[in-house]
């Protein structure tokens, strides 16, 4: 369970001792005359010779491989919005320690003072020597899709707007889950999607690369359905619209089967949810407040299967579950990109976690003895070990089976044992 946090904790553990959350550390001996003549002048012009004459040698004799940068101008930082990039700062390091604790990947966070496309592009471009993949991050719609879509076309190491696509991947998972345990067939549910930002438009895409129809699917934004004869659409919203004839929230909501919501807190009402189909599958994914809170929905109705974005309550949400993960994998077969065959691979590696029985450990972080596939555990638990050793491996073996790979992995059961080790 979550427990309440006052503000002066939080302040105080980011500032106590050495202010903020990271630092870096060395990796090689550093004691003697003879190692610092190694690390540094003149023994470094030996790599650095090496490297010139083969660049891909980079990978060989420095940091980059297990380098990401989490890169971010503050403009839509958790639910706070623009609150720019130095407040954005203990977010981005907050995901350094994450990536760090549960991938072993290493970070360097990176705050840009522009909210402008073409620079933000560019900066990121010329950094690309440093880097073995880009975590793009809390960056605001509709420029965090600008930025990403030229990013990936003008970068060779992976690149993930994790705000869009570490969300569909979980969301994903868990809905597949869902689905199976009420028996309904993911291409048959009606959809409802509430929010029509950069996280909704993500995962309703991903949704529909895992069967969704997208005749089936009715979105919404802070004006209401999006209809194919309003006249204010842009084409990502244009590409969900629908033809029926619906005018508010509540109307979308009669018989539907699935609720998304990536929108804001507390817009959604007991009346709606009870106008479901049977054993509705409602997604509540606001952050901090949910659309409809837990205690609400299950209270209208009791054959709900809920999901929120906040730990206290069962099926969280949580991006923890995939990008240290995603990017594990990314990096281990040094891929040129994160494409939809390692999205989908790491949403299937989830989906099917959540349904292997839980190791003790797990449970007694919740203290508990009975997590099990069930409609309050469909998704994984962000302890569990055995995430990195699922999900890494799947997402690296999608990089090589969809041509992306410039390292292969040869030898799976020494890969596996590097993970776990
Ligand atoms: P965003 O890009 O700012 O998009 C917000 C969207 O919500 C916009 O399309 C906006 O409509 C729409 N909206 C606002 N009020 C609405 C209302 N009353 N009814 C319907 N739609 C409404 O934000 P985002 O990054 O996608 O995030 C959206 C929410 O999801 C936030 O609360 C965020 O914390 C949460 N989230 C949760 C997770 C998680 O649980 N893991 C992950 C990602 C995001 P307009 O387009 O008309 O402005
Ligand atoms: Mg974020």
């Amino acid at each position: 369970m979550q427990q309440k946090i006052r503000r002066e904790d939080a302040l105080d553990y980011h500032a106590n001792g050495r202010p903020g959350k990271l630092e870096v550390i060395p990796t090689k001996p550093y004691s003697t005359q003879r190692d610092l003549t190694l690390a540094y002048s003149p023994g470094v012009a030996e790599p650095c010779l090496a490297i010139a004459d083969n660049v891909e040698d980079v990978y060989k004799y420095t940091a980059k491989g297990n380098l990401v940068a989490v890169i971010s101008n503050g403009t839509a930082v958790l639910g706070l919005g623009d609150i720019g990039p130095e407040a954005g700062k203990p977010v981005m390091e907050g995901k350094g320690l994450l990536f760090k604790i549960y991938a072993d990947i290493d970070v360097f966070d990176l705050e840009l003072n522009t909210n402008d496309v073409d620079e933000f592009v560019r900066t990121v471009k010329i950094l690309e020597p440093t880097f073995g993949g880009v975590n793009l991050e809390d960056i605001k719609a509709p420029e965090c899709f600008e930025i990403e879509e030229r990013l990936r076309k003008e970068l060779n190491i992976p690149i993930m707007h994790d705000d869009q696509h570490g969300t569909a991947i979980i969301s994903g998972a868990a809905l597949l889950n869902a689905l199976e345990l009420v028996g309904k067939s993911i291409g048959d549910v009606k959809i409802v999607v509430n929010g029509a930002g950069a996280s909704a438009i993500s995962c309703t895409k991903h949704y529909v690369a895992l069967g969704a129809n997208i005749d089936n699917i009715v979105m919404c934004d802070s004006k209401g359905p999006i209809r194919t004869d309003r006249s204010d659409l842009d084409v990502r919203k244009a590409m969900f619209a629908t033809s029926r004839d619906l005018t508010t929230l509540d109307a979308a909501f009669v018989g539907a089967d699935v609720f998304v919501g990536l929108s804001k807190g507390n817009v959604v009402s007991q009346a709606m949810v009870q106008s479901m189909a049977d054993n509705p599958i409602v997604f509540a994914m606001a952050n901090p407040t949910p659309e409809i809170s837990y205690e609400e929905a299950m209270a209208a109705r009791p054959d709900l299967i809920m999901a929120t974005g906040r730990s206290d309550y069962p099926n969280q949400v949580n991006n923890v579950l995939g990008f240290p993960y995603i990017f594990r994998g990314a990096l281990d077969v040094r891929a040129t990109e994160i494409n939809e065959a390692m999205k989908l691979a790491a949403t299937l590696a989830l989906a099917e976690l959540a349904k292997k029985p839980v190791p003790d450990l797990v449970n007694m972080a919740y203290s508990t003895d009975n997590l099990m596939f069930s409609r309050t555990y469909i998704i994984p638990k962000p302890v569990d070990p055995r995430l990195l050793v699922t999900v890494a491996p799947a997402v690296a073996r999608a990089a090589m089976d969809s041509g992306v790979a410039k390292h292969p992995i040869t030898d799976w059961e020494a890969y596996q044992h590097q993970l776990a080790h």
